[in-house]
């Protein structure tokens, strides 16, 4: 059973749809024009309700199959990111300086492939709810929607979510139970020393040094406070300081980010942040501020969920071209929020050799789209088949 052939059927149609919102990225929760087309194409497809303006331009649409049965929920994510593109295809943004360089365009593609499917053919029992989600890049709009008591008020029991991944075999699946995707924390340290001539540091508070030594003792955090076996990230991204090369500052600013899969981790570094920050500007001289911003939680699939996902996904791609055990990654991503409220699974489709994500030459391949819209299709069929299971 590959590629469902209605869907191969309205490829074309898709691949216009995809190159359509591609002229358009939009950022964070001003997903306006794609939300709006996204509604049209809902509307057309004739699903049973809209539900618009959550998260500001999310939404979500309820489409009824067969008989009673639960509601099954699937996300696609539709923001995209600040960047200038560089592909020179000819329907390349034309919001200058925004692009669609992580493929949310074809997330929200595959979607909307999906819901005209099932829309038409509704082989399945109980409610599949499409979630269009903004922000993902950044806002945290799945975080937002779950707040709002999107779970709840539209009774969805378990949610899937499929993203791009440029390198992977085109149209071949990658996941594994459990961690998928770490946690993202951030940290910012202001430093407030006393400046003065560079010729006489004695008569200062030198917050370089002091950047410098919290540079440095941050990393024994991953090397010292930390058990070896379990991953931790955590990197020192920015240090801004000085203007000139003969005087001592008076401010130094630090940042950086946190990635891990287990939140007594997650605590642990916050708790040494604040230790090593408070120890280090006492024994330079000066006074630091910590401002510690918790991020994505973890990725977490669940377990079954994944091993079902996989069986779909087998069905769809061929046995060879599914990898149901993929190392994680440390990177983060907000569908994390949807999975802490309800059990379900987050795979990535390969789009073959292609520019990497968020890569000011990267662009969706479109010949991918009919296999993920196949996926989500066959997810609700086989989830809640009609008749019962
Ligand atoms: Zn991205
Ligand atoms: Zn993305």
């Amino acid at each position: 059973m590959p590629v469902v052939n209605r869907i191969a059927a309205f490829a074309p149609e898709m691949k216009e749809w995809r190159q359509h919102l591609h002229t358009i990225p939009e950022l964070g929760v001003e997903c306006h024009k794609t939300a709006a087309f996204v509604a049209e194409r809902l509307r057309e497809f004739g699903v049973d309700e809209l539900h618009e303006g959550l998260a500001t331009t999310g939404m979500v649409a309820i489409i009824n199959g067969q008989g009673d049965g639960p509601t099954i929920g699937l996300r696609a994510d539709m923001d995209a990111l600040p960047i200038l593109e560089a592909t020179g295809v000819e329907y390349a943004s034309t919001h200058e300086g925004k692009m669609h360089a992580c493929g949310h365009d074809g997330h929200t593609t595959m979607l909307l492939g999906a819901a005209k499917y099932l829309a038409e053919t509704r082989n399945f029992a109980g409610r599949v709810a499409l979630i269009f989600q903004p922000a993902e890049e950044t806002g945290g709009g799945a975080e937002v929607m779950v707040q709002e008591g999107m779970m709840e008020r539209f009774d969805i029991k378990e949610v899937y979510a499929l993203h791009n991944l440029p390198n992977l075999e085109q149209g071949s699946f990658s996941t594994t139970p459990g961690p998928i995707m770490a946690s993202v924390d951030t940290f910012h340290i202001h430093i407030q020393g006393k400046g003065g001539h560079g010729a006489m540091p004695h008569e200062t508070r030198d917050p370089v040094m002091a950047a410098c030594g919290m540079a440095q003792a941050i990393q024994t955090i991953v090397s010292r406070n930390h058990m070896a076996t379990q991953d931790l990230v955590v990197s020192v991204t920015q240090i801004h300081t000085g203007s000139a090369d003969n005087v001592i500052p008076d401010t130094a600013y630090l940042n950086g980010t946190v990635r891990t899969f287990e939140k007594d981790v997650k605590a642990m570094v916050k708790r040494r942040m604040g230790e090593v920050v408070a120890g280090q500007a006492a024994s330079y001289g000066v006074e630091a501020t910590l401002t510690y911003d918790e991020g994505f939680p973890a990725t977490i699939n669940d377990d079954a969920k994944t091993e079902f996902a996989a069986d779909i996904a087998r069905d769809v791609a061929g046995d060879a071209h599914v990898i149901a055990d993929q190392t994680r990654e440390m990177g983060a991503e907000d569908f994390s929020y949807m999975l802490e409220k309800r059990p379900g699974s987050y795979l990535f489709l390969g789009q073959g050799a292609s520019a990497g994500l968020h890569h000011p030459e990267y662009n969706f391949n479109d010949d991918i789209a009919p296999v993920g819209a196949s996926f989500f299709a066959r997810i609700v069929e086989q989830a809640q088949p009609l008749g019962g299971k």
